[in-house]
């Protein structure tokens, strides 16, 4: 499992911010800038979805900031002592909390690992209190950061208001609506998007993935070149996408009443799927999109190239109009659900946009 294409472990190659990071040059650029102007802040929130990229942009981060020998102020040398041990996840100053490890330390108790409990917390809180030993920044990451229940993050607080010098917190959340507004406020927020399918293929030729390989894998990611790297190392990710294809074409092709059921049964679980739920939407949005993509005759941009047979059915059978305006619902339902609509009338309302007249073809 432990390859170097897998996140959490950075590549030496660079991408051309001169960080081993392809696509997220803004945020790049702006945290370089930090480091040049010697303007480091002690908290960043970095936000976007998952599989983003996240944990890879944090340890390269790291890695500006400790590196022994860096090339120009804001880059790495990736050699170095403190480069290798960064990429490598064992640098004695730079420290990941996560709910992985949160369930390594409890392995005994067998408790849900859901949410990074107050306890994971109070060992953030005393981590951050430390000086660091070989480089002049302590980082200390905060993975899964959505997951933090409010009085965690309200003890998370403290040292997000009187952080030692030496220190940078990195808060990773893949939701940021989930996070307090005391919380935000005091963290600079560095937005990581979904970046170009091409980035993606660059970011596997990188890792030494075949290109034919990277081109199918990053045609899949969406512009999330974490996911496109875990996908690369396990083939379990490819098959769990592959499924959530097979959810978004059977929700389609459902009658209007089925249609309406699935929604209703998704709204009723948002608040306990929240992740999944938008997950599904994305691939959904992505089926939609595809269908439309190929109904003007624009194959090459196709997301869910395997499924060209059963995209060519929805834009045979459905007009321009009706898939565009299928499209636009379900961005409308993301935006509700983002929004905090309730989400079982956000989910109603976009199913019942959907074109009706079942396909000829179908039963
Ligand atoms: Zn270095």
């Amino acid at each position: 499992m432990a390859t170097a294409t897998v996140p959490g472990q950075l590549a030496s190659a660079k991408g051309s911010s001169g960080w081993p990071i392809w696509g997220h040059d803004a945020a790049v650029a702006t945290l370089q800038q930090a480091i040049r102007r010697s303007r480091v802040r002690h908290a960043y929130l970095i936000a976007g979805p998952e599989g983003v990229g996240k944990t890879t942009f944090a340890l390269a981060f790291a890695q500006a900031l400790c590196c022994q020998e860096p090339p120009a102020p804001g880059l790495m040398c990736s050699v170095c002592l403190a480069c290798r041990k960064i990429g490598r996840g064992v640098h004695p100053d730079v420290q990941t909390f996560s709910l992985a490890r949160q369930a390594a330390l409890a392995e005994k108790s067998g408790g849900k690992n859901t949410s990074l409990t107050i306890e994971t917390v109070r060992d953030i809180c005393s981590t951050v209190a430390l000086r660091p030993m070989e480089s002049s920044w302590r980082v200390v990451i905060v993975d899964d950061g959505e997951t933090l229940q409010d009085i965690a993050q309200e003890a998370l607080l403290k040292t997000l208001e009187e952080p030692p010098p030496f220190v940078v917190l990195l808060l990773l959340s893949d939701d940021l609506e989930l996070l307090l507004p005391t919380i935000r406020s005091r963290c600079q927020t560095v937005d990581l998007r979904s970046v170009r399918t091409a980035a993606v293929v660059e970011s596997l030729l990188a890792a030494g993935i075949g290109r034919e390989r990277a081109e199918e894998i990053a045609a899949l990611s969406g512009g999330r070149p974490g996911w496109a790297h875990r996908a690369a190392a396990d083939r379990k990710v490819l098959q769990r996408r592959m499924e959530a294809v097979d959810r978004a074409f059977s929700w389609i092709a459902g009658s209007g009443y089925d249609r309406l059921v699935t929604a209703v049964r998704l709204g009723d679980t948002f608040s306990k799927r929240r992740p999944e739920t938008f997950t599904d939407l994305e691939t959904l949005l992505g089926v939609w999109r595809d269908a439309l993509l190929l109904h003007a005759d624009q194959p090459h941009y196709l997301t869910y190239r395997g499924d060209a047979e059963r995209l060519n059915e929805l834009a045979r059978d459905w007009t321009m109009n009706d898939l565009h305006r299928a499209v636009c619902s379900v961005q409308t339902c993301i935006g509700h659900l983002e929004a905090n609509v309730r989400p079982r009338l956000a989910l109603e309302a976009m199913v019942l946009e959907w074109p009706t007249s079942p396909p000829p073809g179908r039963p």
